[in-house]
């Protein structure tokens, strides 16, 4: 099966899972994601989509397709890199957890994992404790992948 057929088919497992339909743009922006090895942005999945479907889709309609799917937690914003990736849990049954995303500044691949409970109060904590509100809780820390650690 092609990469962008298997991520059809995990895009509709997952907007299955969420309790959402997905309109055939919104679903194929998230399989252009779900099948992408590294972090796009806004204007590579436009890009991307024109080369897949021939037809032009505008960076401002992706980034509405984009807010959407992040709001579902089907993908996640980078703020570091202004980039997109999917949700690596899109499809598990278990409830999402504030992500941090581990992101190789080699090969720019992304991990999502999540953070630990106690770990997140104690961020939360430390934010309160100098007076701040915290707004936005993912992590995201500068890795280098474990091939790209090994072949240095
Ligand atoms: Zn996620
Ligand atoms: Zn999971
Ligand atoms: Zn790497």
């Amino acid at each position: 099966m092609s990469v962008i057929a298997n991520a059809n088919m995990q895009a509709d497992a997952a907007s299955q899972k969420a309790g959402i339909k997905l309109t055939p743009k919104r679903r194929s922006i998230f399989a252009l994601l779900l099948a992408s090895q590294t972090p796009l942005s806004a204007y590579e999945l436009a890009e991307q989509f024109k080369n897949e479907h021939g037809q032009s889709i505008p960076p401002m309609s992706v980034y509405r397709m984009l807010d959407f799917l992040t709001e579902n937690n089907l993908a996640h914003k980078l703020t570091s890199e202004n980039k997109f990736v999917s949700c690596a849990h899109s499809t598990c049954s278990h409830t999402h957890e504030v992500p941090q995303f581990l992101i190789c500044e080699n090969c720019h691949q992304v991990k999502e994992i999540g953070i630990k409970k106690e770990v997140f109060e104690a961020l939360k904590l430390s934010v309160e404790q100098a007076g701040f509100v915290l707004k936005q809780s993912q992590l995201e820390l500068r890795c280098l992948c474990a091939e790209c650690s090994k072949a240095t």
